[in-house]
């Protein structure tokens, strides 16, 4: 008989230190062996072969068997359907259980549920842990039990709940001795899996302190590097939520509330399952007749719309896979309310080209943009974006740096549509479907 060994599945957690799921497995196991599977039903639904988020995860495995070496073991790196994976490796291991860190969108949950199942035939306890977020879904809600849909009252919660327990690191490295001695393999190729590596250069997983200390003023102006381009790494889980927090107590206020919409978020995506299903929260903003134009939504992609300043922005997301926040917010107003494209074509879009896409982070936006979401923007508030372009870049540096033909409005190639006409029809096709309702 096989001696039992306990797996931990890596997912959006890609790093050994203070991870919950792994210290968990670590502690209650002697022998411990970890894993990560290249999951091909996310990857064929990839139409870019050269996916820079592909090669991100590629290198970042890559650095987590070696970190796994250090230790005497490696991590077990797999390519298929995790269902069909999990199923094969029942045959290869004796397991006693099977550690991982919750995932709170509804593919994740559906493959969680079929996995468990199938542990479970077998008598394998599939153990999952909060990891990705300081309060999982209805750890924070309001006295009545039922979660919040408002983001301040939902900060106010947190904030008033937070003790250093909930952020103090796991310390998985102390118990690294429990991994599984084996000998290293190689890790398959980028190309083997269909893919290409990108050469898109990725943020660093530090927070900048500077940037922290002055987020406050220079968070909102897209042409100074003034926020802390960590996204990508909380995505993945290469940089520790718990530790982003307890830097960001000590740092500045503003960035916390930052981390914590986005937990907020989170906990929208999982206590309201019905936005997973492309349906708006607000469910009455689904009688909006949207305007079907390829050549409109094209213009919106590649930046040619003659709004410099929603140019700029989708050509900074095109040429490196990050949007600054504003920026998000004026191009994201300009597909839904100037050209009453609906909303859920920029979400895919966005959703394709950031670095950090995060469902539940892309959804919130859109949906806030759209003023379909949970604490959204009324609909009658319409973006202007000259007057965020005077607001926020002034002199112009931002649409100089990613529009480098811009000269000066006059020169600029004509707007697709004009304001006050984009705006009134907006208004005319929100108050029907409102009133519709
Ligand atoms: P910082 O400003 O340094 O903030 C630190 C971290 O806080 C971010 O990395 C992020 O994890 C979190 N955060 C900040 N703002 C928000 C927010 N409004 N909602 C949730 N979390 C936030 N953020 C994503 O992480 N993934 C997305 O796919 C995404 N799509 C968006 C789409 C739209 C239309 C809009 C308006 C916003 C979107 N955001 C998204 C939120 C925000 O724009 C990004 O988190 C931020 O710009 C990332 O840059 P940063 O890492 O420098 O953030």
């Amino acid at each position: 008989m096989q001696e039992k060994i306990s797996l931990f599945w890596h997912r959006r957690d890609l790093r050994i230190a203070d991870n919950a799921g792994l210290y968990r497995a670590l502690h209650n196991s002697n022998k411990v062996q970890p894993l990560f599977i290249f999951d091909k039903n996310i990857l064929d639904k990839l139409d870019d072969k050269t996916d820079a988020r592909v090669t991100f995860i590629h290198q970042t495995i890559t650095n987590l068997k070696l970190a796994y070496q250090q230790y005497g073991s490696d991590l077990a790196v797999y390519y298929g359907d995790p269902l069909t994976i999990f199923a094969q490796l029942l045959t290869t291991y004796n397991i006693a259980n099977v550690y991982t860190n919750t995932d709170y969108e509804s593919y994740g949950i559906n493959r969680d549920a079929a996995i468990t199942q199938l542990l479970a035939s077998h008598y394998i306890d599939f153990k999952s842990y909060k990891d990705q977020v300081i309060f999982e879904q209805l750890e924070v809600t309001k006295d009545d039990g039922l979660p919040y849909t408002v983001y301040t009252p939902y900060s106010r919660k947190w904030k008033a709940k937070l003790t250093p327990y909930y952020y103090k690191p796991y310390p998985t490295i102390q118990y690294c001795t429990n991994l599984v001695a084996t000998k290293p393999t190689a890790l398959q190729s980028l190309q083997s899996m269909g893919f290409d590596e990108s050469a898109l250069v990725f943020p660093t997983d530090q927070l900048d302190i500077n940037i922290a200390k002055n987020y406050t003023q220079q968070r909102d102006i897209p042409s100074i590097n003034g926020t802390s381009r960590l996204g990508l790494h909380l995505r993945f889980g290469t940089i520790s939520i718990r530790q982003l927090v307890q830097q960001a107590i000590g740092l500045n206020e503003t960035y916390l509330n930052e981390l914590i919409w986005r937990d907020f978020y989170h906990q929208i995506t999982y206590n309201y399952p019905h936005i997973n299903q492309g349906i708006s929260f607000k469910k009455q903003y689904d009688a909006i007749e949207w305007r079907h134009s390829e050549a409109d939504y094209n213009s919106w992609c590649k930046g040619l719309t003659g709004y410099p300043i929603v140019d700029a922005g989708m050509r900074e997301l095109n040429a490196t896979g990050f949007m600054h926040n504003r920026v998000r917010m004026i191009t994201a107003s300009f597909l839904i309310k100037h050209l009453l494209i609906d909303w859920r074509l920029g979400e895919a879009y966005f959703a394709k080209k950031l670095l950090d896409f995060d469902f539940a982070a892309n959804n919130g936006g859109w949906q806030w943009a759209s003023s379909s979401g949970c604490d959204a923007a009324p609909y009658f508030r319409i973006f202007n974006p000259y007057l965020q372009t005077k607001k926020f870049d002034p002199e112009l540096k931002y649409i100089k740096k990613w529009v480098p033909e811009f000269e000066d409005f006059t020169k600029y190639p004509q707007p697709i549509v004009n304001h006050e006409f984009a705006r009134q029809r907006c208004l005319d096709a929100y108050s029907k479907a409102l009133k519709q309702t």
